[in-house]
């Protein structure tokens, strides 16, 4: 029997070991609140976590996963969902994991329209190793490995998701949990990818974009005449730096994920069919 995961199941033992003022923690409780307003079950849940300070979440959470390489939660994620397309498959990483080592892997996802949710803590920096520049870094930024500041110019996460495919396109604030968890419900209950890219407060590295900074500059699409249905839309308001608009820049409502696809699976998931296969073996083993 399969149970509802519940604000006590979803917590583990283990004290959250984050740095003071770390946006982790709110994201943290945005997805395990999301997890019990959409009543998830245990059995069909499951988090696989990248490298990093945001992949530090696998021991905080109660619930199955995997926590896997830098860039490589993606590709597993997606072996764990065509392997079970029933599960709700949740990837939690942060900017440089996902827009760094894991980019490719990234548009690869987008294009396939594979169902699963992709929450990115970004905090423009590598913080787990102590603060070096990320792809999400801006432009003449000082940080460890950029003494002199950061010569490229930044990835935009929104406009790369957007012109690979992605079905649901979003971009959150951890100080802001109550669109935080609606945005993360929102992403889960899309039939297909779906990017939650999180503005994540790094008090330890990135101490010029802190809560001020970002408090002067967020506005909610929600509260505008922003059409969600208009990619070209969505793409035009992603390359706005002055203001941030938070919210859903693109869903495509006729979204038909990548599994869906398959008729191999149309009719039973692979582990069942693999089950029934081991069930058959069995009984013939008995007859001999
Ligand atoms: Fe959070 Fe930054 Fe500390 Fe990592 S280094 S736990 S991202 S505040």
């Amino acid at each position: 029997m399969s149970c509802t995961i519940t604000t006590s199941s979803i917590k583990s033992p283990i004290t959250p070991t984050w740095c003071p003022g770390c946006g982790n923690f709110m994201i943290l409780n945005a997805l395990q609140k999301a997890f019990v307003e959409l009543e998830l079950e245990e059995a069909n849940t499951a988090i696989f976590y990248g490298i990093g300070c945001s992949g530090n979440m696998a021991d905080f959470n109660r619930a199955y996963g995997f926590h896997s390489l830098h860039g490589r939660a993606l590709p597993n994620a997606i072996g764990a969902k065509l392997a079970n397309h029933n599960l709700k498959i949740i990837i939690v990483a942060g900017d440089g994991d996902f827009y760094g080592e894991g980019l490719n892997h990234f548009i690869s996802l987008a294009r396939g329209n594979h169902d699963v949710t992709i929450i990115v803590h970004n905090n423009s920096r590598y913080s787990l190793t102590t603060g070096q520049s990320s792809p999400t870094t801006k432009k003449g930024i000082k940080t460890k490995s950029t003494p002199m500041g950061v010569i490229e110019k930044p990835l935009n996460p929104i406009t790369t998701a957007l012109t690979a495919e992605a079905s649901f396109v979003s971009r959150g604030y951890s100080t802001k949990p109550s669109q935080l968890i609606q945005l993360i419900k929102a992403g889960i209950l899309h039939p297909g990818f779906a990017l939650i890219d999180v503005i994540q407060l790094c008090p330890s590295f990135n101490k010029e974009e802190n809560h001020p900074f970002f408090a002067e500059r967020i506005y909610d699409l929600a509260e505008t005449d922003h059409n969600s249905s208009d990619k070209m839309a969505a793409i035009i308001k992603a390359q706005e730096t002055k203001k941030i608009p938070l919210g859903i820049f693109y869903q495509d409502k006729k979204s038909v994920p990548y599994h869906a696809q398959l008729p191999q699976i149309e009719k039973q998931s692979l582990i069942d069919q693999w089950s029934a296969e081991i069930n058959i073996k069995t009984a013939m083993t008995k007859f001999k």
